[in-house]
Order: C-alpha cells, then structure tokens, then sequence
C-alpha cells in the first residue's frame, strides 16, 4: 500500500462540509467587507519568495519546498500566500485599477515542517490583502475582519497586537537587542547565534524553550519607535478601540516573515498548546517596492484553516451538518427499478435530493442503507405498487407511512 506523505491530510468525504463551512464564512465575512478573491499559481519562481519573504526568514531558510523544473528553472510550493498576491498585483498592474484594492484568497500553503499536531507540510489559509491604503484605518478593518470572521466561527481568541516600526525605528531597535543578547550568545540555540548577526528580531519568534525565557527582559520594539510610526500605531489602537475589538499589545510579536512593517497582530489561544496561533498578519509596506515595483501600502493576514477546525472541535462548535437524502426510493425488481430511476431523475431535476439503489441489493438492504445515509423519507416500489399506481412513503424518523401516488412523488416532496 502507498501511504500519504509526512505531514499530509486528506479530506474524507464525511469531513468535507466542515471545511465548506469555514471556508464559505469566510468568503461571506470578505464580501461584506468589499474583498474580491485572487486566485494564483501553487508554484512561483524561487526568486520571489527569496526577494519577498526575506532570506533570513525560518520560512526561506528551512521551509521551501524547492526543485529544478525540466527547464533547469528553480519552482518553489507556495510556502506563503502574500508574495504571490504582490506578485500578481505587480506584474497585472492592479494598482492602476480603483485603489485601495481588497482580495481575499484561500490556498493551500507548503512548508518542510517538523510534523506535529497543528503542524503540517501542507496546510491552507485563508488571507486578505489590502494594497494602498496608508492610514491606521485599513489595519484597524483587516484586523476587524479576521475578529468578526473568528467570532461568526464560534470562537473568540486572544488578539496580540505590536508594532514593528519602519526600517529607521528598526535599526535603532535592532542595535539595542544585540547589546542586550551579546552576553548570552552561549545560551541561545545555534540557530539563533547565526540570528544574531543576521537578523536580532527573529529570536525574539524562536520557538526554544531556552530562547525564550531569555527573550523575557529583551528590549521592547515599542519603546524605539519613531514619532510618525508611534502615531500610527496609537491610531490603529483607538480605531480598534471604537470596533469593539479588545487586544493585548504584545511588544515581542515579530512575525516569521521579513516584509512586515508597523503593525503586526496574531490571535492566539491557548487551547492548541504551542500551535495555538490561528491568525497573523500586518502591514508591509515595503513588499512591492522589494519585488521590484512602486513603494504601495498593504496591509493583509494568514488563517490557517486546520487550526480554525481543530479550534472549533476543541471548543465544541457546532457544524450545520449537510443537508441530508430527502427520499430514498427503494426498488423489488427491474421494473419498478426503471421507473424509479425515472422518478429519481425528476426529484432532482426539481431540486430534491433523492438516491436509490446501485447495488442490486434487496429491499431490506435498501432500508439499512437509506438509514446509514440518513435519508428523511424512504419511498418503496415493487410489482404491485406498479400495478396500482401507489406506493408507501416512509418517515424514517417516527416510522409513520402515508400512501401516495407514484406520479404524484415529486409535487409531494417539493412541496415538504
Ligand atoms: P507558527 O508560528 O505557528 O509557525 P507562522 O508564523 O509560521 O506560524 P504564518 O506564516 O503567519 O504562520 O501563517 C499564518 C497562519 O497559518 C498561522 O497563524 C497558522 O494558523 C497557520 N500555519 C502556519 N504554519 C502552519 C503549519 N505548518 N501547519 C498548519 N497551519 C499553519
Ligand atoms: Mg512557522
């Protein structure tokens, strides 16, 4: 037997209306927000993620899935879905189109991760991405959107909210955390030492338990940042503030990605252990100019839809289930077997949803599996019931019968 690849998952058939249900609430919440969806290519050259993503980025350094295509060219596996968006509005020139420009995605993500739970290769997300709007409103309506989207869900989790400041704000910072681990380089784990000459920041992200009790008494972000960028964040605050979004400012949140800019927010909770974070996003203001376009605002976030399920079920939220066989037509013999299919057929040209047999199983049979299906009402059809032009319709719920004519089936169960 083939087995399915480490740290995949299928969605079976009985689980599918739970993801249908996500992700159509999902594209309910972006549409009352004025979001259109983007869709892109799974796969983009290398070069974009290395340019867009930031190569000292956990995601580029470790996470790629990378090969050469028959072309001799470097493929990448979307291992994020904002570079591709930022790729697509660059080289279709939305920007030229109304702006601010809002899109929403949902794709599936890869990364060579450590399987755990919570923790695939393949994963998917739902994102937003808002390009061109400067101000602390559009960061204040993403993050809206992820919170209305979260509670329609059932679920209400922590929201984490930092600034990261602009380069300038950052360079200062970034001095400062240097001075403050220089000391205690032996303790951080290898990958964070090679951090520490190339990027500080991403320590304060590392997941070692080692790490992060040193990160406890690091310098915070929010004390460095630069007047315009602390007016901005002080405006992303207040507006939140009269959304009726509650939030914690977090000072260490800094993202797994290098684009970020300003604002940066995770919902967290903490009821999935150490994969608890079921959203992030922020600004990047800098994305497009990096991928070789025009200095454009964007503000955008990543929801990781398996963690949004394994939430839901952890949480006890109840998933509508799908709507279930409104009649199942069972058949004794071939006659009555055609004129059912006909019947059938009807049924679901009128919008009824109605099975009937394709095992050539007996009637008992039938019953069990109309039952296994959860079919409402089981209608019967045999040699008599030709004759007469009747048959017995069933409830399965209470048992009671009722008989009505085989013609007459489909102005029955339109009406129901
Ligand atoms: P983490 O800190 O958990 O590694 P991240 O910062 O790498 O997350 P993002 O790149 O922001 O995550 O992705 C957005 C969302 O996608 C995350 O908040 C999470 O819900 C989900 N996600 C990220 N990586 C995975 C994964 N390997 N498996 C399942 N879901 C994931
Ligand atoms: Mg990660």
């Amino acid at each position: 037997m083939i087995n399915i690849p480490k740290g995949t998952k299928d969605v079976l058939p009985s689980e599918s209306y739970k993801w249908h249900y996500v992700e159509g609430m999902a594209k309910e919440v972006a549409s009352l927000y004025g979001l259109n969806e983007i869709r892109t290519p799974t796969f983009e050259h290398t070069e974009l993620f290395l340019r867009g993503v930031g190569d000292t980025t956990d995601i580029v350094n470790k996470e790629m899935y990378t090969f050469l295509d028959k072309g001799e060219r470097s493929i990448t596996l979307k291992p994020e879905g904002t570079a591709g968006v930022a790729r697509s509005f660059l080289e279709n020139g939305l920007f030229n189109g109304a702006m601010p420009l809002k899109m929403y995605y949902i794709t599936p993500v890869f990364r060579y991760e450590n399987p755990q739970k919570g923790r695939l290769r393949e994963h998917h997300q739902f994102g937003v991405e808002i390009y061109g709007g400067a101000g602390a409103d559009t960061d204040a309506e993403v993050i809206k959107l992820a919170k209305t989207l979260l509670n329609k869900l059932g679920l209400e989790v922590k929201l984490n909210l930092n600034s990261m400041g602009c380069p300038t704000c950052r360079a200062e910072y970034n001095k400062a955390l240097k001075g403050y681990f220089a000391d205690k380089l032996d303790a951080l784990c290898p990958t964070c030492r090679e951090r520490y000459h190339k990027n500080p920041l991403r320590i304060l992200d590392c997941k070692e338990e080692g790490c992060k009790k040193l990160c406890v008494d690091a310098p915070k972000i929010t004390d460095y940042l630069c007047d315009d960028c602390k007016a901005h964040f002080n405006g992303v605050k207040e507006l939140l503030k009269e959304a009726n979004v509650d939030f914690i400012v977090n000072p260490y949140i800094v993202r797994g990605l290098d684009y970020y800019t300003r604002t940066v927010f995770e919902f967290v909770t903490t009821s999935l252990g150490s994969q608890g974070t079921v959203c992030g996003g922020g600004r990047y203001d800098n994305l497009i100019a990096q991928i070789g376009g025009n200095s454009t605002p964007g503000v955008g976030f990543g929801m990781g839809i398996e963690r949004v399920l394994m939430l839901m079920e952890a949480e006890g939220v109840e998933i509508p289930l799908p709507s279930p066989v409104k009649v199942y037509v069972a058949t004794m013999g071939e006659n009555a077997y055609k004129k059912a299919f006909g019947v059938v057929s009807k049924l679901r040209d009128n919008g009824v949803k109605a099975e009937l047999d394709h095992a050539g199983r007996g009637v008992k049979a039938q019953f069990k599996y109309a039952d296994k299906i959860g079919a409402e009402f089981v209608a019967t059809i045999g040699d008599n019931e030709l004759s007469s032009g009747k048959c017995n319709v069933k409830r399965m719920a209470d048992g009671t019968t009722e008989e009505v004519g085989i013609d007459d089936l489909v102005k029955y169960f339109v009406g129901e």
